[in-house]
């Protein structure tokens, strides 16, 4: 078979399979095999664009990760049978949501069970930022001679100071109520009002995003990555910051614009920030690897064995239910 961009497919049957677009663990992946089979890509190399598309055709179910694009030529690659993209991950930003929908084609998500591990790993960026965490492991490992003193690696102290949240969501609310035991004082921006519940719990005050950022010492990001969030964090928005803040995205590279971000570290318009996130991930922006203000984490948010393993079932479960023809938990809205 021939693509309209003229790459050769090597054809396969249709085989009515579950394919796993990247190493699972057992578990879910028993779970799957259970009742169904199971295609899975055992490696931790990402699998090539045209194995995936070779591998997809005849699927009725793919399991994806957030290094896999499901965008038309896969869909259509895949074939009219296919029935569910279970992405493991909260994020659905790799999935073209609308191009699965006009094809029948049910998506899912892990809420919930990553929400533990990323706001843990937030909360270490933002005390890593703060207190030049990085910068100390990397002079202790540089073998240079350094003593206590007064003045080293002075950081700034998280108690009595402001958290500002951008999306109050399950991983938002989770960051806010470990900044609290921090000594933090907390204010969030989202579209919608949180519960008041959960306001009051947090002591959280809703600003808009523009007075949240000037007012905030710590900001950190947890909306999802969609056409309205793509550079919510701009040149402006940094300007709008303290000298004195640091921004912590755990959310999705792309909601900030990292050449702003580059500029107003370099001019020092903003104290630093914390990263797990990039734009063009893996690619790290040059500018940031030069600067002792960035604290840059390999995409770790749920990286805890627990939370892969909980994602991973999450997504068989999801999986086993469309196939055997019932509701998905974690229908993607
Ligand atoms: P969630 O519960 O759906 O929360 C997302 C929140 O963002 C919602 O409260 C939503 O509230 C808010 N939001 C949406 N659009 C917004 C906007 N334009 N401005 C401000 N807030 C907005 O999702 P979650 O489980 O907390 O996950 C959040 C994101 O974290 C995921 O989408 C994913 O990209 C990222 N994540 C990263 C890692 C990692 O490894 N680093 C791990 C897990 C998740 P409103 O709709 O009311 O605005």
């Amino acid at each position: 078979m021939t693509t309209t961009d003229g790459r050769t497919l090597v054809e396969s049957p249709d085989n009515g399979t579950v394919v796993v677009t990247g190493r699972l663990p057992q578990p879910a992946l028993e779970a799957l095999r259970a009742a169904h089979q199971v295609d899975p890509w055992d490696s931790e190399e990402l699998i090539p664009r045209e194995e995936l598309l070779r591998r997809v055709r005849g699927a009725r179910a793919l399991v994806t990760l957030v290094t896999e694009r499901v965008d038309t030529a896969l869909l259509d690659a895949a074939g009219p049978q296919l029935r569910v993209v279970a992405n493991v991950a909260v994020g659905h930003d790799n999935v073209d949501v609308p191009a699965c929908r006009e094809r029948g084609v049910m998506v899912t998500n892990t809420p919930g069970v990553l929400t533990d591990a990323t706001a843990d790993l937030a909360m270490a960026l933002v005390l890593m930022a703060s207190r030049r965490l990085g910068e100390g492991e990397r002079l202790v490992r540089s073998g240079q001679p350094w003593r206590w003193s007064m003045s080293l690696l002075l950081g700034r102290g998280l108690q009595g100071r402001t958290l500002g949240v951008v999306g109050l969501g399950e991983i938002g609310r989770a960051t806010a109520r470990r900044a609290r035991a921090f000594g933090m004082r907390i204010t969030y921006s989202s579209r919608s009002p949180a519960d008041p519940g959960v306001v009051e719990d947090l002591g959280a005050r809703r600003l808009p995003l523009e007075e949240l950022l000037a007012t905030a010492d710590v900001v950190s990001l947890h909306c999802p990555l969609t056409p309205e969030t793509r550079h919510l964090v701009g040149a402006e928005q940094l300007a709008l910051m303290r000298s004195t803040a640091y921004l912590v995205n755990t959310a999705r590279g792309p909601v900030v614009d990292e050449e702003a971000l580059v500029d107003a570290l370099r001019a020092g318009s903003i104290a630093g920030a914390g990263l797990d996130v990039y734009e063009d991930e893996p690619r790290v922006h040059p500018g940031l690897l030069e600067l002792d203000t960035v604290v840059l984490l390999p995409h770790l948010g749920s990286a805890t064995e627990e939370t892969r393993c909980a994602m991973a079932e999450r997504a068989a479960t999801n999986v086993l239910a469309v196939l055997s023809g019932g509701q998905p938990p974690n229908p993607v809205a």
